[in-house]
């Protein structure tokens, strides 16, 4: 398996004149593209029409509790890291309908809802988001119980991954190995290279899809220079992560301090907001609620994102499970790091930084386990 720190070799340079090509390419053969895009001033993924769409000339800074979009001095397409939003919001969506019902002279009626499911194109996956969905797929596609919209927005998604050639502060997958450059789990593979030596991409074709779908691009043979820079840029984005999450000794490091004053000092300033596990691209809890229209004709049952952070989602008989916000972060912090190893022998978490960044109070999860770490359980 290739190093998420090396490109594993691109096949092909894309001018960048020709980036509108991939997006025609892409619609002619019937998928929709999203990605990346600024709307009201917020970075979000939607539908694009084309590469004009992304936010080129942007640039993000992402601190703990802090997130600002700033303009750039170069004309990148991809001189950004992430925003709040994961591409879980399209293969898991935060409100899908389950099953309506109508009532007809006094019959009751039911019918699963009819999802559409369009073939979408994600432009702009980073590998920390590949990693998320690699992680999505054990859980939603395997075992007794599988999700059947998950399953069809997998099987119709083209993925097109960017490798991270900067980091933002939050970031740490290089320290978990699941980034800045994507190795697995896409159809094509753009680093751009956008200074001196000319603007455009390396290309690496990661499916069969992938190569014919290269195949029909206009592209140019990569010079050994091009493909060193693009390298030098990737492990550059590594070393500068300052933030790491060490994983030794989980789970069992989490599971001896169930009780430890860590715990006590993080529910002082955690809010239960619940912005961590919405924004986190491997969360995947939800609720149900069923809605009905004003004259009682028709119900529909709702799946709706949910999270071990709301009082109410260990509520179960008549009493809380989790009655504190002390147990609730608890949960999600050792159900991250440590029960999902158990559970689906994988972490939850790939070093995306979202949790982080979007959390009103800062709490940040790699201080917390450094925290839980520098002091031994209570005997
Ligand atoms: S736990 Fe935080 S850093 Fe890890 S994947 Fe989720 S949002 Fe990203
Ligand atoms: S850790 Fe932060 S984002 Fe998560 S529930 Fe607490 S206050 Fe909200």
């Amino acid at each position: 398996m290739s190093s998420p720190l090396l490109l594993s070799g691109a096949t092909a340079i894309l001018p960048a004149a020709a980036f509108h090509d991939l997006f025609a390419l892409l619609r002619q053969e019937g998928f929709q593209p999203v990605g990346p895009t600024i709307r009201n001033g917020h970075l979000v993924l939607d539908c694009l029409d084309g590469p004009d769409g992304l936010p080129r000339g942007w640039t993000t800074e992402a601190e703990a509790g802090r997130f600002r979009l700033q303009h750039r001095q170069d004309t990148a397409y991809w001189g950004f890291n992430l925003g709040q939003e994961s591409w879980k919001k399209f293969l898991f969506p935060a409100r899908l309908p389950v099953v309506t019902a109508a009532k007809h002279h006094g019959a009751i009626s039911y019918a699963p809802a009819a999802n559409h499911v369009p073939p979408y194109a994600f432009i702009g996956v980073r590998a920390c988001e590949l990693a998320a969905i690699w992680i999505q797929d054990r859980i939603l596609l395997s075992g007794p119980v599988i999700d059947p919209h998950y399953a069809a927005c997998r099987q119709a998604a083209l993925i097109v991954a960017v490798n991270c050639t900067e980091a933002d502060d939050a970031c740490f997958c290089a320290s978990l190995g699941t980034g800045p450059a994507a190795t697995a789990g896409f159809d094509l593979a753009l680093t751009e290279l956008c200074g001196e030596g000319g603007h455009f991409f390396l290309v690496q074709a990661g499916s069969e899809r992938g190569e014919r779908l290269l195949a029909h691009l206009p592209q140019q043979p990569v010079q050994e220079g091009q493909w060193q820079q693009a390298q030098t840029l990737v492990a550059a984005a590594a070393r500068s992560q300052t933030r790491s999450l060490a994983t030794d000794g989980l789970p069992g490091l989490l599971y001896d301090r169930t009780e430890h004053p860590q715990w006590d000092d993080v529910a002082a300033r955690c809010l239960s907001c619940g912005n961590c596990a919405l924004v986190c691209p491997t969360c995947f809890c939800f609720s149900m609620a069923e809605e009905t229209d004003l004259e009682n004709v028709t119900a529909s049952r709702w799946r709706l994102w949910d999270v071990c952070h709301n009082l109410d989602h260990s509520y179960i008989h008549g009493g809380w499970l989790r009655p504190s916000s002390k147990a609730r972060y608890r949960q999600w912090l050792t159900h991250k790091l440590g029960a999902w190893l158990d559970q689906f022998g994988c972490l939850g978490c790939t070093g995306c930084g979202r949790c982080l960044v979007w959390c009103p109070a800062a709490i940040d999860l790699t201080a917390e386990l450094q925290a839980l770490r520098k002091f031994p359980p209570k005997e």
